[in-house]
């Protein structure tokens, strides 16, 4: 059996059946694509993606990112595994169930609802599946959410702290069921295209006597780091005035940029942009470990249809002040429609090549 293929038809099978349970979502955001507005800024995951998504328009993940997802499933799939088979856990709840995992366990309660949260006074509903919620033996129940992280994680920051859209969507989650929240880190293997194991001094590879389970990334900059794997859990604090707190396990809570008013404000904001048919601003990028500054733009498959919306848009706000009433506001939209029939030819594209791969 030529196993190559099984996981390369495989991948394929399951980004299909992914596009086709987006469909069953048109009437809701998503929980997993959350962010925080706030003073103005939209910080965490990027608010153009989510009218993308609220539009239905969803790339299907490339090989190698799909690689990257499994390793999230199998870092999700070994902590179920580990809180089944601990003494001090009674029962554990899995919503978004991986394809590759399967288990009868006494223990486990297989939940396939998504939960659906309403914002007040207006029409947004948002949908989201928590990665885990456990119970333990003296009661508490426990959110999680699993990422994976490629051994970068470390170089990367969720060292430090976990990213901020982990962040804005664990406090979601923890809002939405009011119970106690964590986010866990598994370091994934590495993956080719990151990696070049190659020593910094010499030019050479390091030998995997040497460094056996250390890797090297290359970084915009040109510069190697070498990143170790790693594994990190936080825990996730929302106090009273709604200003969500990061504990790194054990360490003392901090508190974050991000407050739970912010998050609902930051799907209201999209929800705005998209009945005005105006884009919203870029994300603003920043990790909390005050040394990442990480460009979410710059490695998008949408920067160049993103650059040219600003370019017309730009061009519009100089001259919007001499055109006739009304005027702007349809160029406004024409270019909305215009970005949007770009991005949706991008996906449609990844989606006919998925259909060759098969
Ligand atoms: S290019 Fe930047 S703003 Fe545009 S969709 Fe990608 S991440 Fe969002």
């Amino acid at each position: 059996m030529n196993l190559g293929k099984l996981l390369s038809n495989g991948y394929a099978n399951i980004q299909k059946n992914y596009q086709s349970r987006e469909v069953e979502k048109k009437d809701f955001y998503r929980a997993g694509s959350a962010g925080c507005y706030t003073d103005g800024k939209f910080y965490g995951s990027c608010p153009r993606k989510s009218v993308h998504r609220r539009n239905l328009i969803q790339a299907p993940a490339d090989f190698e990112l799909h690689m990257i997802f499994t390793s999230g499933f199998a870092h999700e799939a070994n902590l179920i595994n580990l809180l089944l088979s601990s003494n001090k856990v009674e029962k554990v709840e899995v919503y978004d169930i991986p394809e590759h995992f399967t288990t009868n366990h006494p223990k486990l309660v297989l939940n396939t609802n998504s939960l659906i949260k309403e914002i007040p006074n207006t029409n947004i509903k948002i949908s989201g599946r928590p990665d885990i919620v456990y119970t333990t033996i003296d009661g508490q129940v426990m959110g999680v959410e699993a990422k994976a992280n490629t051994t970068e994680g470390k170089a990367m920051g969720a060292s430090v702290c976990p990213y901020i859209a982990a962040i804005c969507q664990a406090a979601l989650y923890k809002d939405i069921l009011n119970i106690d929240y964590q986010i866990t880190y598994g370091c994934a293997a590495s993956f080719g295209r990151f990696y070049f194991n190659t020593d910094i001094k010499s030019g050479k590879a390091p030998s995997e006597k040497e460094y056996p389970l250390l890797e090297y990334r290359k970084f915009p900059s040109g510069q190697y780091i070498k990143v170790p794997p790693s594994i990190y859990s936080y825990n996730i604090a929302i106090a009273k005035d709604g200003v969500v707190h990061t504990e790194k396990y054990g360490e003392g809570y901090v508190a974050t940029p991000i407050t739970i008013q912010g998050i609902y404000e930051f799907y209201k904001e999209v929800d705005k942009s998209i009945q005005n048919k105006i884009l919203p601003d870029r994300p603003t990028d920043f990790e909390l470990n005050g040394k990442v500054k990480y460009s979410s733009c710059q490695y998008c498959e949408y920067k160049d249809a993103c650059d040219n919306y600003d370019k017309e848009s730009k061009n519009i706000e100089v001259r919007a002040a001499q055109l006739p009433i009304g005027v702007a506001s349809t160029m406004y939209s024409e270019i909305y429609d215009r970005y949007l029939k770009e991005v949706t030819s991008l996906v449609d594209i990844k989606k006919q090549q998925l259909e060759i791969e098969n």
